[in-house]
């Protein structure tokens, strides 16, 4: 069976196909959202989701989220004394997810359609398939997520063709997507979008607010506090009040503090957040020449969306309320186990051809001669521009530039700017050619990229015939199959905590914050809560464990409720 991942900024998730449609895989502890947080202990146990986000609160140190936003980059990550990169730690998250599938569905799960911005870049996406490839699966395909939450949202079988955009707001990037579905083909006709900007930057906003509003100062605070503060803010963030404004309870410097910020404040200091939005939105319909009453319906996705403040604000900008008939949280990890489904070729499903766009122009850097025979260093030719449909082919032809030039370098850049070192470069392709006269050898550059949106890029002398090619590498994090492979024996000796004690451990990791945070009786009321679960535990009768772990579950509940009751 081919699974599909959402592997989200900030949440991941797991969805199957069966014949009633696509359905959410729950986590070990039975919940839908898996958050992507990894942490790591001293016996190099990995912990993922609720436990590591748990553990990050009292060792920060050990932990990271909000990793896929370096996806494909060098950043490392430290956890404790241990160094990963953002694909390694995504591979964690898939690891879990993966193991949560198989204990679900009863079956070895090895391979998986994985879901990942539109508007990220070749580089992103194959950081992505290896962050899979990591977790020991087969990454069927990777695609975008505004198509499967297209997909999702089933806007193929409601009509026979209309055309939809797709708003995706989550943690950290923002995507925005015109898709159009003629005749059983949903093609993808443009997406912009911006990998900055996201549900965090909500969260910075009322953090600093919540911040400046205490007279703290951020240099002073430990990780802990930090840590403390933020999460505070996160939960006011996803529970506003009725009216739209929050309040944010947090102990500071021993006292119960409530920070107050109405929805005009709020609305007023996002401003420029919401100012940001409406660039990509503006480009995406230009890009696909749609203006914005031609669109049959707007789809919310990503968790941000659920921001009655952002909801409002996209009612007003489309001129419509959205359609939000599908969890925007479970929207693409469905759309991605439909698309799983359609590859293997599920009878119960109605068979659609994707198509997607490359989101980037892709080109080469060129020297350009002026009027006084001068050359100009830095242009930068387009060859695949946004936009174009994938899988797509272009050729473009070169000439040499000098007498006697024998060495071509080929650099492979991705951007909009006509300068080649505003954009990003790719990687290079060294050719030698024939000695001969200035514009006398042509070199015909192909570009080529798949539906994975994976690029591949081929240079041909014309004069001698002969070809280069080359996979785009990232130069400074891709692996070799025989890398990948040691790496992957080299992260084998981690064990994802086992499955069977995470609900135990998340209770315990819960009761260890909330000692760390409370004081007096309610300190002596977790420990005793806490010693009795203990002993339940050593003595090892699972039927005992499962009724005390309802027990202590629901005491933590009533001291967390308790320490914020002001
Ligand atoms: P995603 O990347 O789609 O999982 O979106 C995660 C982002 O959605 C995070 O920044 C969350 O804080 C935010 N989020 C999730 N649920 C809510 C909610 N109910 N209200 C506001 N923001 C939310």
């Amino acid at each position: 069976m081919i699974i599909g991942i959402d592997l989200g900024t900030t949440n991941s998730l797991a969805a199957y196909y069966t014949e009633d449609g696509p359905k959410i895989i729950p986590n070990r502890l039975g919940e839908r959202l898996t958050p992507s947080v990894v942490s790591i202990d001293e016996h190099n146990q990995v912990y993922v989701g609720r436990s590591a986000q748990e553990r990050m609160a009292l060792h920060p140190e050990e932990g990271a989220s909000l990793f896929k936003r370096s996806m494909g980059s060098k950043k490392e990550f430290h956890l404790g004394n241990q160094c990963f990169s953002a694909e390694e730690l995504s591979s964690f998250v898939l690891r879990s997810l993966k193991e949560d599938a198989e204990h679900f569905l009863g079956q070895e799960v090895t391979e998986a359609v994985i879901s990942v911005p539109a508007y990220f870049n070749d580089v992103k996406r194959k950081a992505t398939k290896r962050a899979g490839e990591l977790a020991g699966l087969k990454v069927e395909r990777i695609i975008s997520e505004p198509t499967a939450a297209a997909i999702a949202y089933g806007l193929y079988e409601k009509k026979e063709s209309s055309k939809f955009l797709v708003f995706d707001l989550g943690g950290g990037t923002f995507d925005v997507s015109i898709l159009d579905y003629d005749d059983d083909i949903m093609e993808v006709r443009a997406v912009a979008g911006d990998n900055y900007l996201g549900g965090e930057d909500f969260t910075n906003l009322l953090f600093e607010y919540f911040l400046e509003e205490n007279h703290l100062d951020i240099s002073d605070l430990s990780e802990k506090e930090k840590t403390y503060y933020r999460n505070q803010v996160e939960k006011s963030k996803c529970h506003p009040e009725e009216d739209g404004s929050f309040r944010i309870l947090a102990t500071v410097n021993g006292d119960k503090i409530e920070t107050f910020l109405s929805r005009k404040e709020f609305e007023k200091k996002a401003s420029q957040l919401f100012d940001r939005i409406k660039q990509p939105v503006r480009r995406s319909l230009s890009d696909a020449g749609v203006r914005i009453r031609e669109i049959d319906e707007i789809v919310l996705v990503g968790g941000t969306t659920k921001m009655p403040a952002v909801r409002k604000y996209v009612s007003r900008l489309f001129g419509r309320v959205p359609d939000t008939s599908v969890n925007p949280d479970e929207a693409v990890a469905l759309g991605a186990a439909v698309q799983g489904a359609m590859k293997e070729r599920k009878e119960s499903i109605r068979e659609v051809i994707l198509t997607d766009v490359c989101p980037f122009t892709l080109g080469v850097e060129v020297a350009v001669k002026r009027e006084n025979n001068r050359m100009e260093n830095n242009h930068f030719c387009p060859i695949l521009e946004r936009n174009t449909v994938i899988p797509a082919s272009r050729s473009e032809k070169f000439y040499t530039l000098y007498d006697h030039q024998t060495q071509v370098e080929i650099h492979i850049l991705q951007g909009e700017s006509r300068f080649a070192s505003n954009n990003v470069s790719l990687g290079t392709l060294l050719l030698t050619v024939p000695d001969n006269k200035a514009g006398e050898e042509e070199i015909d550059i192909t570009y080529t990229y798949d539906v994975n949106a994976l690029l591949e890029v081929e240079a041909k002398i014309k004069s001698t015939g002969e070809t280069v090619t080359k996979l785009i590498k990232n130069q400074d994090t891709d692996m070799t199959m025989e890398q990948m492979q040691a790496r992957m024996k080299e992260l084998s000796y981690l064990k994802i905590h086992p499955r069977e004690q995470e609900a135990n451990k998340v209770l315990l990791l819960r009761g260890e914050r909330l000692y760390e945070e409370a004081t007096g009786e309610l300190r002596d009321a977790l420990e005793a809560v806490t010693r009795q679960f203990e002993a339940v535990l050593n003595r090892q009768d699972p039927a005992k464990i499962a009724e005390a772990r309802k027990e202590y579950g629901e005491a933590l509940d009533w001291i967390e409720e308790e320490l914020w009751t002001f």
